[in-house]
């Protein structure tokens, strides 16, 4: 084993024991994990700690209409959901059917179908139609889908924002794959795009920070509009 896969295993022993001290068991949580697993779909899931960092920024900031672009098997969703209160929202925007079917029968599960509104299609037809529905400004919108539409997304975030609005952007290092420009990684290209995007917009100000997890070598950015 090289020196790397020995950091990466204790880094993954680390993130088991925080999961264990500050998420703990959590039925429906795990549920949504064992479905994705199930049913073959990757395991693009944020990790239990970042979860439940989607959820503590939600509360600090008394979050109560959150935008997710792009849903999976709905475990982030869930964790926001959790952070809304019962007269909260949020909408998911999720392109496979499959994702969808599985994400709205999780988040039944846990409680939360009356909160959660999973839209099906590519994110960039409905995020017109959400406007059109007048259900901006989000407090919260979290960027998790394609990332070759990233740039897209972030205008659309500002789009469906006001003063305060936070927009998280996740997967944005891709293991350092962001440094290199002539990358033929269509995520690595999308995550440098993003942030690129985020540091040209006037209308933000945001950070990026680092992380090494379960998931390995990535981040995330954090933007709150002005
Ligand atoms: N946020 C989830 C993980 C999302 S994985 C979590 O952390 O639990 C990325 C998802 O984006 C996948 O389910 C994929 O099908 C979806 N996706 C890909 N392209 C999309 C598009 N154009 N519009 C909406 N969703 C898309
Ligand atoms: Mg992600």
């Amino acid at each position: 084993m090289s020196d790397v896969d020995d950091v990466l295993t204790a880094i993954a022993g680390v993130d088991n024991f925080l999961k264990d001290l500050f998420v703990g068991d959590d039925e429906d949580l795990q549920s949504a994990l064992d479905r994705i697993d199930e049913n073959g779909f990757s395991p693009a899931s944020v990790s239990a700690t970042q979860g439940k960092l989607l959820y503590l920024l939600a509360k600090l900031m008394n979050a109560r209409n959150i935008l997710e672009i792009g849903t999976l098997g709905g475990y982030s969703t869930i964790w926001m959901a959790r952070a809304v209160g019962s007269s909260g929202r949020v909408v998911t925007l999720e392109y496979e059917p499959k994702h969808a079917e599985i994400a709205n029968s999780s988040i039944a599960r846990a409680g939360l179908a009356d909160i959660v509104d999973v839209r099906t299609g590519a994110a960039l037809e409905s995020l017109p139609k959400i406007k059109e529905e007048g259900l901006a400004p989000f407090d919260l919108v979290f960027i998790d889908a394609d990332k070759e539409n990233n740039v897209e997304y972030i205008s659309w975030a500002v789009e469906l924002s006001r003063p305060g609005t936070v927009v998280i952007v996740d997967n944005i290092i891709w293991s350092g794959g962001i440094l290199d420009e002539g990358s033929s990684d269509a995520n690595a290209i999308g995550a440098r795009a993003a942030l690129l995007a985020l540091s040209a917009e006037d209308r933000l100000e945001t950070t990026v920070l680092q992380t090494v997890c379960i998931k390995g070598w990535d981040g995330f950015a954090l933007a709150v509009v002005k």
